[in-house]
Order: structure tokens, then C-alpha cells, then sequence
């Protein structure tokens, strides 16, 4: 079946994550649309039920776009740690405790690591973007960007486990690099180099 794709104008940013939609208003610039997020609409926050990212990306898309009555555009990401078994995963949000600390989820990352004896370090950030239509048609794609823990984390840039998270191929962490060089903008990745920005560039591809 042929992708439905959006026809320009204003899109809700369905997350209350400042970090996050800080980074999708980054990604959605160069298209010419107008984001308007979930928060600054006063939009509830479902609960995440799904099992899955693109599940739980697909019930806050539609809740959004049914409360909003535009098309709503929403990520559900998590960090999935190989000797972990993919922990913390769709949970990588809840680890950090109501009071999103995230010093606090990422050394119960390491400790976790360290009672686990393995040596493995690789772990891969997940992104699922959906957007959904206000008549509850929905596309979703899904990027990923795969590399290994460090300790202590290094850097203070980004948000959430980034500081902890160095990306195959790279010498600095998420949390070392500015935002251009996150989504791998600034060297000219074609596909981008985070998993937000390579979910984006299938979401282009696909409805854009
Ligand atoms: P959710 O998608 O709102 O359920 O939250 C995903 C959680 O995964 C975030 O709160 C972060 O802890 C983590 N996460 C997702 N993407 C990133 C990222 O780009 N860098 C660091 N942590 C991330």
C-alpha cells in the first residue's frame, strides 16, 4: 500500500519531553511545517501500554491528532542494552523515576552491567516515529543507532542516557556532541546518525 503523506501546513509534536521536541523541531525546520506541541496545546499524556516503541508511539500520535484535530507526529525511543536482554527499552523514561533523574538511571544501567558479569557493552538506541490523521490512518517508521556504554559519562550536552552512549565509529558520546553533529548533519550523513534523525529521514522519505 502507498504511504499517505502530509500535506504541509501545521503539525502537533505530540510529546511533553522538552528535549525531544526540542529535536524534532530541529529535524521538521527545513520541511516548512509549523509544529505546535502537545504540551503548549494543554493535551493529556496517555499512558504508555503498548509493547512495543511503535505501539506506544501510535497511541500517543493518535491521541493527539483525535484531541487536536491536525495530524501529530510522535517518537517513542529508549536505549536497549544487549546484556541486559534490551532493558531498559521502552522503559529507559520510567528508570529515571518521577523525578527524571537521569545520573540515577544511568549508573542502575551500569551497576545492572556490573552484576550481570558479561563484558558486553553494546547497546542501541531505538527510535519509532508516528504520524497519525485526526480520521486514525497512521504511518510509523523506525531508526536506530547502535554502539557501546562507556563509564564514567562523558559530556553534558543532549539529555536522557546520552552521556553514557558512544556511537560505533565515533570518539565522543551523545553527550559530547552539539545537536547538528547528533543527528549527523554537520559531516554530511546522508541517513543521519542518531536514531531519531535516521527514523526522520524514513518518515521524509515516506510522507514527506
Ligand atoms: P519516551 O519515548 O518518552 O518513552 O522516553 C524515551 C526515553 O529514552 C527518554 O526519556 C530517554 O531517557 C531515552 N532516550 C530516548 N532517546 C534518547 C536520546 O536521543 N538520548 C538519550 N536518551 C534517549
Amino acid at each position: 500500500m502507498t504511504a499517505r503523506r502530509l500535506e504541509g501546513g501545521r503539525l502537533v509534536v505530540a510529546t511533553h519531553n522538552a528535549g525531544k521536541l526540542a529535536e524534532i523541531r530541529d529535524l521538521i525546520a527545513p520541511y516548512g511545517l509549523e509544529a505546535v506541541s502537545a504540551g503548549e496545546l494543554e493535551l493529556p499524556e496517555p499512558e504508555e501500554s503498548g509493547e512495543t516503541f511503535e505501539a506506544n508511539a501510535a497511541l500517543k500520535a493518535l491521541a493527539a491528532a483525535q484531541a487536536s484535530g491536525l495530524p501529530a507526529l510522535a517518537d517513542d525511543s529508549g536505549l536497549c542494552v544487549a546484556a541486559l536482554g534490551g532493558q531498559p527499552g521502552i522503559y529507559s523514561a520510567r528508570w529515571a523515576g518521577e523525578d527524571k533523574d537521569f545520573t540515577r538511571a544511568m549508573r542502575n544501567v551500569e551497576e545492572l552491567l556490573a552484576q550481570s558479569g558479561s563484558d558486553d557493552r553494546r547497546a542501541h538506541f531505538v527510535a519509532a516515529l508516528c504520524l497519525a490523521w485526526p480520521d486514525g490512518h497512521t504511518e510509523t517508521v523506525r531508526g536506530e543507532v547502535h554502539g557501546h556504554l562507556v563509564w564514567p559519562p562523558r559530556g553534558d550536552r543532549g539529555f536522557g542516557y546520552d552521556p553514557m552512549f558512544l556511537p560505533d565509529g565515533e570518539t565522543r558520546t551523545f553527550g559530547e556532541m552539539s545537536a547538528d553533529e547528533k543527528h549527523g548533519w554537520r559531516r554530511g550523513e546522508a541517513e543521519g546518525l542518531s536514531h531519531r534523525a535516521r527514523a526522520f529521514s524514513a518518515f521524509a522519505a515516506r510522507c514527506l
